[in-house]
């Protein structure tokens, strides 16, 4: 079995994927894996839609890939709108694949308030199916340094987040632009009884505009002056300023003890490899 382990001492490294909607994009994924896995990554990661056809592209991106490297490849999985027949379908298949951990997610409900159904509203519920599978997934929650964005109180919130990651595994965290909020919530998992593992997820800024959409979907706060320098340089330039800022916040929160880098990697090799040389990884 890859399970993944996360104990203290030993730092972990882990990528986060999206699974590819072309043949081509396919390639750059497979080449981008391949650039990567000498840096012997505890896991990988593979995204998953709200719904459609993604939700089976994940399943066969996750299976072929854990059937070419060595490493863990973990599915993430919603479950806002799904029942539990068809979470458990999917467990099923996993299981019988030799997929060993889950990511377990919410996701989220449709824009506009609409009732999504199924059976599920929280990730701590499907964290609680899982565990009842036969398979014994190992299982990593999401955790929002800056507050979940729709949380309104930052105390129930992370009372929520303690309560879930005591009972899953591991934890990995939502991007963030400045260490703080990453070690503020580990204070505060801290005082709530709370020592599950957190990885802090690390998205490099090769894309501003981009970046700054998903950062305003997830309310991170984003580093003015670092965007302003971004959206000033060319190409070239901006690749190098965003890895030398994420190399900072790698080496700052590995200092500050947490227990492995996640990051996410947007299918390319080129910054993340990047970061790592400088880091020295
Ligand atoms: P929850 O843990 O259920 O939390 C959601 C909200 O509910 C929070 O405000 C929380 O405080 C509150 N809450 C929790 N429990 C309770 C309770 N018992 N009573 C009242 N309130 C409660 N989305 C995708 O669609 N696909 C992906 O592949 C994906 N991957 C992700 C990977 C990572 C590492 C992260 C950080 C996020 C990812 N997301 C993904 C986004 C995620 O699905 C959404 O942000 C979603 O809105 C929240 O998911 P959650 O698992 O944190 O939810």
């Amino acid at each position: 079995m890859a399970t993944i382990e996360i104990v203290g001492g030993k730092k972990t490294l882990s990528f986060e994927f999206f699974p590819p909607k072309t043949p081509e994009a396919e390639q750059t994924l497979r080449e981008t894996v391949d650039a990567l896995a000498y840096r012997k990554p505890l896991f990988v990661s593979v995204t998953y839609g709200a719904g459609g056809s993604i939700i089976d592209r994940t399943r066969d991106v996750v299976v072929d890939l854990a059937a070419s490297y060595p490493f863990a490849v973990m599915p993430h999985l919603t479950c806002v709108g799904h029942s539990e027949d068809e979470v458990n379908m999917l467990l099923d298949d996993y299981a019988d694949n030799g997929i060993d951990n889950m990511l377990a997610l919410a996701g989220d409900p449709p824009a506009g308030g609409s009732d999504p159904g199924g059976d599920f509203r929280f990730a701590s519920e499907l964290v609680e199916q899982i565990k009842a599978h036969r398979h014994g997934f190992k299982i990593g929650v999401a955790a929002f340094p800056e507050v979940h964005p729709r949380s309104t109180d930052r105390k129930v919130d992370r009372e929520h987040l303690a309560r879930k990651l005591e009972s899953a595994d591991f934890g990995i965290s939502q991007f963030f632009f400045d260490p703080e909020h990453y070690v503020r919530m580990i204070e505060e998992l801290d005082a709530l009884g709370c020592d599950t593992p957190v990885l802090p997820g690390i998205i490099p800024v090769i894309n501003p505009t981009t970046i700054r959409r998903f950062a305003d979907m997830n309310e991170a706060k984003v580093d003015e002056d670092l965007w302003t320098r971004l959206e000033r340089a060319d190409e070239h330039d901006r690749l190098s300023i965003a890895v030398e800022h994420a190399a900072t916040m790698a080496t700052t929160l590995l200092e500050a003890g947490a227990p492995g880098l996640h990051f996410y990697a947007l299918n390319r090799a080129d910054a993340v490899s990047g970061i790592l040389d400088l880091i020295g990884w």
